[in-house]
């Protein structure tokens, strides 16, 4: 049992040590506090920060998997990543440095973001020669072209660069949970071609959730895979604090249901994204993230745990 009283001492990733050398753990929790990716709202740079006092309220065993990840692996917060809040290119360069260093430590990475684009140099670290699979939670399928008459690098075009750069197999892909009005009837029309599931969020319903975990499972199949949660995939009165809100999404109880279904994919690493604490007087969106990322934890450590390392 603790000794020191939860609310008390520095806050860490769900009371985790410090710790600086990735090779020290299995898993390492990374925050990412860099927003500058974000075309409306900004404030995600300080999600990383909000995430980590919140997570303080996670306790040890996930109560329906009975999974124990600080028991399985080795965890920790490895900190932030040194990001140049006026430098979009500067800081995923070194992103792309920072979880590089990880997966070269044979370490699996769960972070907090940040914007959606702060996936794209964590990929860019972890496909290495092989591209990887990807189960994504968002509103959102990411994968527009560009913004403002050419700008590629985007939390809106992230997806379509990782596939145009071979980190994501899109036949991979499924993204769960998408929704919104669109800028053309033909925005989803790319990702589909490219052979990307899209399961929108009508289809989730008319699915439920064993269904979605089916489909989920069936197109990610056996190979390495990424899983993605832009907390906008929730619907606005459970994770309000986000810069891009779209309602009728789905409930926090669906969305830990659908993790929890992933558990025996070959996982390699996750990242939740797209908190943005100010516009969240109440801070119960860094609690759902916390949660989310716990969620994604235990399946990432069964899954590490079951590759031996
Ligand atoms: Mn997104
Ligand atoms: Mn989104």
């Amino acid at each position: 049992m603790a000794k020191m009283p939860r609310f008390a001492d520095v806050s860490t990733f769900m009371r985790l040590p410090l710790v600086e050398d990735p090779a020290a753990v299995d898993i390492a929790l990374i925050g990412v506090p860099f927003d500058g990716g974000t075309t409306n709202r900004a404030g995600a740079r300080h999600g990383p920060r909000q995430v980590r006092e919140m997570s303080t309220m996670i306790r040890r065993v996930n109560h329906v998997s009975k999974l124990a990840p600080f028991r399985l692996c080795r965890c920790a917060d490895l900190g932030d990543v040194r990001i140049n809040p006026i430098d979009l290119m500067q800081s995923l360069e070194n992103i792309e440095q920072f979880f590089g260093r990880v997966r070269a430590a044979g370490t699996a990475p769960l972070s907090v973001g940040g914007d959606h684009l702060v996936t794209l140099p964590i990929l860019r670290a972890l496909a290495g020669e092989r591209p990887v699979g990807m189960v994504h939670f968002d509103a959102h399928s990411d994968t527009t072209d560009s913004y403002f008459g050419g700008s590629r690098y985007t939390h809106g075009t992230l997806f379509r660069r990782a596939v145009e750069e071979g980190l994501l197999d899109p036949q991979r892909v499924v993204q769960i949970g998408v929704r919104g009005s669109l800028h053309d009837v033909d925005d989803l029309d790319w990702p589909l071609a490219q052979g990307m599931r899209i399961i929108t969020i009508e289809e989730v319903y008319d699915l439920g959730c064993d269904g979605v975990i089916a489909e989920a499972r069936r197109v990610a199949g056996d190979g390495p895979t990424y899983v993605s949660f832009d907390v906008d995939g929730l619907d606005p009165v459970y994770a309000p604090g986000t810069g891009t809100p779209e309602v009728g999404g789905l409930t926090t109880h669906e969305a830990q249901r659908m993790i929890r279904g992933l558990q025996g994919l070959d996982i390699v690493g996750g990242d939740v994204v797209e908190v943005a604490p100010p516009f969240d007087p109440s801070g119960n969106t860094a609690l759902v993230a916390a949660t989310m990322m716990f969620e994604i934890l235990c399946v990432l450590a069964a899954a590490h745990a079951s590759r031996g390392n």
